[in-house]
């Protein structure tokens, strides 16, 4: 069990891990529910989007979405991570599944770090080069947190919406049972290719490219 202190009107007061706060919120999608949570392991704000009874369903289809400001709000053309997003909203509706949205921007390393590394890109490194080149390893990221939520949903095994088999390796080894892996669609623009061609040779995304 995780506990955390968290401020309230008496001072600190150490707080169980659970669900806060579920609220339905119309998408452009469909409808679903957010929910908020106490006492997550890394103590930041992460949210599932919870369509339909997805958690009530024995094997849910399960998005995990790192935040990307520039992709998933300014519609940036360097990722793709925008269109995997819209692209999951609409299957999660579909299928009644579980989107879960990390703040985990930049492959962890966080955005104003990335600026820096979109800069060093613009000077002939790829994506993970960048980061070693500002002391970072090529992928921060830990979705010990995603299989925190999702057990506080009530959910054990998954199907996994997702390119990247890292991601599934590690929730398997923090003990989510993850049934099958779904690919998203490959999304290139004028100005992503070397990144999804670094994703697809240096990480092993699932990632057509002609
Ligand atoms: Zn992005």
């Amino acid at each position: 069990m995780v506990y955390i202190h968290r401020k309230t009107k008496r001072g600190l007061e150490l707080t169980k891990a659970g669900i806060r706060t579920k609220v339905k919120i119309p998408l452009n999608v469909g409808d679903c529910h957010f929910y908020s949570f106490n006492g997550l392991c890394d103590q930041r704000e992460h949210i599932a989007l919870v369509f339909g009874e997805a958690h009530l369903k024995d094997i849910p289809l399960v998005r995990i979405h790192s935040e990307c400001l520039t992709g998933d709000v300014f519609r940036s053309e360097k990722c793709d991570c925008g269109h995997q997003l819209w692209e999951s909203l609409e299957t999660l509706n579909r299928s009644s599944g579980i989107l879960l949205y990390l703040r985990q921007e930049g492959r962890g390393i966080g955005l104003y770090n990335k600026l820096d590394a979109y800069l060093l890109q613009e000077q002939g490194n790829d994506t993970f080069e960048a980061n070693r080149l500002l002391n970072f390893p090529d992928d921060l990221r830990d979705y010990k947190v995603a299989v925190q939520m999702l057990n506080l949903l009530g959910v054990k095994t998954i199907r996994l919406l997702s390119n990247n088999p890292n991601k599934r390796d590690q929730l398997q080894q923090y003990g989510l049972d993850v049934m099958d892996m779904i690919h998203t669609e490959t999304y290139e623009t004028h100005h992503n290719r070397n990144y999804l061609l670094s994703k697809k040779d240096k990480s092993n995304h699932a990632i057509r490219l002609i």
